[in-house]
C-alpha cells in the first residue's frame, strides 16, 4: 500500500546535506542561517522557551532542545561526548525534527551534525558582528576539532577576519585544520601555545571539549579590546576560562536561564549581571560600548538557532533533490481505522 503524500516526510540524509551545503557554498549557507537566526532572536517573545533537557552520564550528556513560534514545531537531539574522539567517533552528533503545529504533523527530519556545525560557526559570527571591535582582521581559533573550520570561514565570511591563528593540545589537530582551510581565503597560522595563538589577535575563539573545570585562558593572556567567543564550555562542570577573565568582561548570552546551568557563568554568582544577544539586536541593550571593553559571548548553543536552522534547511531543499519522502507516519485513509490499515497490509 503507498503511503499518502501528506505523510511522507522529507529526509535530508547526511549525504543530502553535504550535497546541499555545496550546492549553496558553504560561507554563502553559514551567511543565510545567520540573516535567519537574526530575524527570529529579532521576535524573540514569539517563541516558547526553555532551556534544554540534559540526560548526564559519566560518559557524557544526551540533551533534547524543544522551541516553537506557535506556527512550527522544533527540536533537536544532540549529544557531547568529549572521550569520543579518542574512539574514533564524533565529540557531537544531532538530528533534528520540525513540525507543523496546527496538525502535528512533522514536515522535516534531518542530520543535524553537520546542520549544528553551521549554525553554531553563523551564531559565533553573528555575535561577532555585533561585538567584536570595528575592522578586526585576526582571530586565534583555539580548539582545532570538528566545529573549528566553520568558526573560521563563518568570521571571514559574516565579520571579514582575513587570519586565523590555531592552536590544539594536539598537533594533529592544528595540521587537519590548517589544511582543510588552505586556499579558502583566510592567512593560516599554526601555533605551539594558546599564548602564541592570541597574539594580535582581536578576537578569540575558544572551541575546546574537555569535561571539566578547564582553563584554556587565563586572565593575564586577555588584553583590553579583545572579543571572545567562548564555544566549549556549555555544560554543567565543563568550561574553559579562568574566573577573573569573566569578572573584567561585558557578558552576552543567548538564553540566560540555560547559560547560567551551562556556561562559563556557572562560575559566577547567580545574579550576576548578562546581556541577552536578542535585546543588543533589538537595540534594547547595548553591545560593545568601547574600544578597551572586553566583550564575552558565553556561547551554550539555544533552541532557537536550530529551529532558524530546520527551517532554513526546510525552504531550501523545496524543488531540489536534497531530499527522501520518509515513510514514517502511519496515515489510515479512515483515520480511525488504524487497525484495518494493519490487516489490509498483512
Ligand atoms: P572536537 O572533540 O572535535 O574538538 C575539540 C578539540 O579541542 C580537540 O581537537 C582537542 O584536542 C582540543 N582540546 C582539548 N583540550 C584542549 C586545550 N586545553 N587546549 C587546546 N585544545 C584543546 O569537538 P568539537 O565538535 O569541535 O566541539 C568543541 C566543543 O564545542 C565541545 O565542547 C562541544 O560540546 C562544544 N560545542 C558547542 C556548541 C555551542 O553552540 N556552543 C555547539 C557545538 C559544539
Amino acid at each position: 500500500m503507498q503511503p499518502s503524500d501528506k505523510a511522507l516526510v522529507p529526509f535530508v540524509s547526511v549525504d543530502n546535506m553535504m550535497r546541499l551545503i555545496h550546492h549553496v557554498g558553504v560561507e554563502r549557507m553559514m551567511t543565510e542561517i545567520s540573516d535567519q537566526i537574526e530575524a527570529d532572536f529579532k521576535r524573540w517573545e514569539s517563541f516558547d522557551k526553555t532551556p534544554r533537557v540534559p540526560a548526564h552520564s559519566p560518559h557524557g550528556v544526551i540533551e533534547l532542545m524543544p522551541t516553537s513560534d506557535g506556527e512550527a514545531y522544533g527540536f533537536k537531539y544532540v549529544n557531547g561526548h568529549p572521550k569520543n574522539t579518542s574512539e574514533g567517533l564524533q565529540t557531537v552528533t544531532a538530528f533534528g525534527l520540525l513540525a507543523d503545529v496546527y496538525t502535528g504533523y512533522p514536515t522535516l527530519l534531518t542530520e543535524m551534525t553537520m546542520l549544528t556545525a553551521l549554525r553554531t560557526a553563523a551564531t559565533s559570527a553573528l555575535v561577532g558582528k555585533y561585538l567584536a571591535p570595528k575592522g578586526s582582521t585576526t582571530m586565534a581559533m583555539i580548539g582545532n576539532g570538528a566545529q573549528s573550520e566553520f568558526q573560521c570561514l563563518a568570521f571571514k565570511a559574516l565579520c571579514g577576519i582575513d587570519t586565523v591563528r590555531l592552536y590544539d593540545t594536539d598537533p594533529a589537530a592544528t595540521a587537519k585544520c590548517a589544511a582543510n582551510l588552505a586556499g579558502k581565503g583566510l592567512t593560516v597560522v599554526p601555533c605551539k601555545t594558546a599564548e602564541d595563538a592570541i597574539e594580535g589577535a582581536q578576537i578569540i575563539t575558544t572551541c575546546t571539549a574537555d569535561k571539566k573545570y578547564a582553563t584554556i585562558l587565563t586572565d593575564n593572556m586577555v588584553g583590553p579590546g579583545v572579543h571572545i567567543n567562548a564555544i566549549g564550555g556549555d555544560c554543567p562542570g565543563k568550561t574553559e576560562l579562568h574566573r577573573d577573565i569573566l569578572l573584567r568582561s561585558e557578558i552576552f548570552v543567548e538564553y540566560p536561564e540555560q547559560t547560567r546551568v551551562e556556561g562559563e557563568i556557572q562560575a559566577l554568582d547567580p545574579d550576576h549581571a548578562v546581556t541577552e544577544m536578542w535585546q543588543v539586536m533589538t537595540g534594547q541593550a547595548e553591545g560593545r560600548r568601547d574600544e578597551r571593553q572586553i566583550t564575552l559571548f558565553d556561547s551554550v548553543g539555544f533552541a532557537i538557532e536550530d529551529f532558524s536552522a530546520l527551517r532554513y534547511v526546510k525552504s531550501a531543499i523545496e524543488g531540489t533533490e536534497f531530499f527522501e519522502p520518509l515513510d514514517m507516519l502511519a496515515d489510515p485513509d479512515d483515520p480511525r481505522d488504524l487497525f484495518g490499515m494493519l490487516m489490509r497490509a498483512g
